[in-house]
């Protein structure tokens, strides 16, 4: 290759780079990464793909982890103030992610964090005694400091959900993001009912499920499902290329605490 031709391709990777700064959704995306380990590039591999996912595979307080013991403790309710927000979804090649407008939030105890998204996960990423749901949405929180707190329900096979449905409906089949005029949801719609507010739920220290796998989360699972029909669970699984969920981690010296009595 002669200087010239070095040149040109160096302008061209540079004018690439920052077209794709500006998209916005591929600013932060980092190295490229799925589900499949067949593809080198699965939940095994993530650690390895880049010195930005390090703690995928050094971390010690990862997510999703199996609940199989949990230990009584007082903690603070879960009090959500959500509103409906218009509807705007994301996919970005590893889920389908619906963002939230400002002003929506959670306060657990003195705690304020405002709700910044919610998406999906097939099939559940927490396992309960082992077992996988069909289904599991995150609602995904943050507070003045920065600290995130996520708010995990399980989806069992049962009626469809409604506002599941309106998101599969207009959801991008493209990595892509897409507003829809006049249309909106709530996310309190994707929780068991008004009656279980501040319900039992199990409380433990974790991680993003997804690189870079970052700790410092509160992870809330609430121990009330809601449901999804088997036909909604297919139509979101091609959306994802099957399964997008971490396998469970290492629990470690952790104590899981759930809000009985
Ligand atoms: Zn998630």
């Amino acid at each position: 290759m002669n200087r010239k031709s070095i040149t040109k391709t160096t302008l061209v990777a540079l004018t690439l780079s920052t077209a794709l700064a500006f998209t916005g959704a591929y600013a932060t995306e980092g190295s490229h990464w799925d589900y499949n380990d067949a593809n080198l590039t699965g939940p095994s591999y993530w650690g390895d793909l880049s010195h930005d996912y390090h703690m995928c595979k050094d971390g010690y307080e990862q997510s999703p982890i199996d609940i199989s013991s949990a230990k009584d403790k007082k903690i603070g309710e879960l009090k959500f103030s959500y509103s409906g927000t218009p509807l705007s979804i994301v996919n970005n090649g590893h889920t389908l992610q619906v963002n939230y407008a400002a002003g929506s939030k959670l306060r657990i105890g003195r705690d304020v964090y405002d709700l910044l998204q919610f998406h999906f996960h097939t099939p559940s990423e927490h396992t309960v005694n082992g077992a996988a749901a069909p289904m599991e949405v995150h609602f995904v929180h943050v507070n003045k400091a920065g600290q995130l707190a996520v708010v995990g329900v399980m989806m069992d096979f049962g009626r469809a959900n409604k506002t599941l449905d309106k998101i599969l409906h207009h959801a991008p089949h493209e990595v892509a993001t897409v507003t829809v005029d006049g249309e909106s949801v709530n996310g309190r719609s994707l929780m068991p009912g008004r009656e279980d507010e501040a319900e039992k739920f199990f409380n433990y220290a974790g991680s993003l499920t997804t690189p870079p796998c970052s700790e410092g989360v509160r992870w809330f699972v609430l121990k009330k499902r809601i449901t999804v029909s088997h036909e909604q669970v297919e139509e979101f699984s091609h959306f994802v290329h099957g399964a997008n969920a971490r396998p469970v981690q290492p629990l470690n010296d952790r104590t899981i605490s759930a809000n009985d009595d």
